[in-house]
């Protein structure tokens, strides 16, 4: 792979969404390119398409025009199983609810996409080496002293450190996280967002978050914000950065 290339990009991206015979558009031209290795902070007010960014980088949605490129190949118009089988590959999900099972534990939550995307036989098979590595996660994330509790049973925190586990049992390149500390206090989000930075360092995790919260991009590697359905470097409002974190 060359290293000057984006190993993510969206080019000329529009998408406007219709109800009720209004037309509410959202992103009107987004272009965007993400390195290998990188933190990048997208930050934008509510309602800016934050969220309708990261679905369409992530494929969980189509634009209307434009292309998204992951390693220079156009992903946006694949075929459904394709694009669904790449989204398994590349992505990661996390989001500001954690969405776990509540009937399930963390362990299992955990295991849950690769219990979905394996046959019977193929989880049988597997069953104790991905047990192996999803405990390995676990502890990674600091949660290996709660494999066997409920989301109930965990607090906001350690629900994210799970929604975490979760996104990475599949090995993805790329980790999309929509407001991942939107739910917690000041101090749990910032040890999220350290947690997020360890990944991103030490596994060359390729992160792309969405937050309207500045008070955590002061971590990543580059902010860049949405406004008025395009994106723009923040490092050219300077004023956009402050108030920034330590540590
Ligand atoms: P953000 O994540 O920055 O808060 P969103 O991407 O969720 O913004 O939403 C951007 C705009 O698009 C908002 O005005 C929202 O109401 C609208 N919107 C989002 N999703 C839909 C949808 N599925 N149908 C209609 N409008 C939507
Ligand atoms: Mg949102």
């Amino acid at each position: 792979m060359l290293e000057n290339l984006p190993l993510l990009a969206a080019v000329n991206l529009h998408k406007t969404y219709r109800k009720h015979a209004i037309e509410v558009p959202v992103l009107t031209g987004v272009d965007l390119e993400v390195f290998a290795g990188e933190f990048l902070s997208i930050v934008g007010s509510s309602g800016s398409g934050k969220s309708t960014l990261l679905h369409l980088l992530g494929t969980l949605d189509k634009p209307d025009a434009g292309r998204i490129l992951f390693n220079t190949e156009r992903i946006d118009n694949l075929p459904a199983e394709q694009r669904d089988r790449l989204r398994n590959e590349t992505f990661g999900f996390i989001f500001q609810f954690y969405h776990l099972l509540p009937e399930l534990t963390t362990l299992e939550n955990v295991l849950m996409p690769k219990m979905i995307a394996l046959s019977v036989r193929g989880w049988l098979r597997q069953r104790r080496t991905l047990k192996q590595h999803a405990t390995e996660l676990l502890d990674r994330v600091g949660l290996g002293h709660r494999l066997h509790h409920k989301p109930r049973e965990l607090s906001g925190g350690e629900m994210q450190r799970a929604a975490i586990a979760r996104a990475l049992i599949n090995r993805p390149r790329i980790l999309l996280a929509d407001e991942p500390t939107g739910n917690l206090d000041a101090d749990k989000g910032l040890e999220i967002i350290r947690l997020l930075r360890d990944l991103n360092r030490q596994e060359q995790l390729t992160i792309i978050m969405v937050t309207h919260n500045m008070e955590i991009v002061g971590n990543t590697d580059r902010v860049v914000r949405l406004i008025k359905g395009r994106v723009e470097d923040a490092t050219k409002s300077p004023s956009l950065l402050q108030p920034t974190m330590t540590g």
